[in-house]
Formats: structure tokens, sequence, C-alpha cells
């Protein structure tokens, strides 16, 4: 069965480190899928569950519910993160994080479908390995 993202990203899905868990490799394939960093700790990657910004204390603290609403903001392990996915994977986490704060998060979802959707078939385009999950389409 062809599986096609007619609605696309949907903004619960956009992790608090501005992550697009939408267009993780884990999130898009059919099987053992993780449902994104918002889900709950037994049904998420290990190796989301234990990461240290989702779990961070700062993050309850903050009014957003997103990195950016808290003092420290980036801090070291989110530039960290930040830096590993500008160089391997293209995409910066505190650019996402900036445009939510300034432009509200509906507009960043806006912007986000565009970004990712499948210049062949419209739906998502991995961002790990800018293939599209439905037809193959590699960027
Ligand atoms: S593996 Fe991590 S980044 Fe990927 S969908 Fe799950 S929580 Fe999000
Ligand atoms: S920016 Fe603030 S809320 Fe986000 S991980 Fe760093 S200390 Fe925690
Ligand atoms: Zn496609």
């Amino acid at each position: 069965m062809i599986k096609v993202y007619t609605t696309k990203i949907d903004k619960t899905i956009i992790a608090p480190c501005g992550m697009n868990c939408g267009v993780c490799r884990a999130y898009l394939r059919d099987r053992e899928k993780c449902p994104g960093c918002g889900s709950t700790d037994e049904m998420i990657f290990k190796y989301c569950m234990i990461c240290r910004i989702r779990n961070c204390e700062e993050l309850r603290a903050g009014s957003s519910g997103y990195c950016f609403s808290c003092e420290k903001f980036p801090c070291a392990r989110l530039r960290q993160l930040d830096k590993r996915y500008r160089i391997k994977y293209d995409m910066s986490m505190i650019d996402n994080l900036n445009m939510i704060k300034d432009t509200g998060i509906d507009r960043f979802m806006v912007a986000e479908n565009k970004r990712w959707a499948c210049e062949k078939c419209g739906s998502l385009i991995c961002v790990h390995n800018k293939k599209c999950s439905i037809c193959g389409f590699q960027r």
C-alpha cells in the first residue's frame, strides 16, 4: 500500500531542541518506528530517551517547551548537537528554534513542509539520508 503524507508534518512532532522528528529516519520507516521525542519514554528510541536536552530541567522550567525560552539558550550541549547536524545533515536546530521564536510555530511548519516535500511525489524527504520515504527520490 502506498503511504502518502497529505497532511504533512504536524507541529506536535517538533522536539524541544528544534529537531523535526517528522523527517527523522527512525520516524519515517515502517518497522520499529520511533514516534518522536514528544512520546513517552517506553515508545521512543533509547538514544533519544536518554537525551540530555529532552531531559533537561531548564526545559521544564521554560515557558514554551522549547529551548529558546531558556536563559542558557543556546547552551553548550545544544550547540554541540546543532554543529553535528549542520555538518552532517545540513540542518540547524538553532536556526529552527530561532524561526519558531520569531515567526511562530505555525509559520515554521509551513516552511518545514515545503522544505522537506519530495520534488517528485510530495511526500517527505528524510533529513538523514535525503531520500523520499515513499518514492525513493534522492536529493
Ligand atoms: S529517534 Fe529521536 S530524533 Fe528520531 S524521531 Fe525518535 S525522538 Fe525524534
Ligand atoms: S538550551 Fe536550556 S533548556 Fe535547552 S538543553 Fe540547554 S539548558 Fe536545557
Ligand atoms: Zn517522493
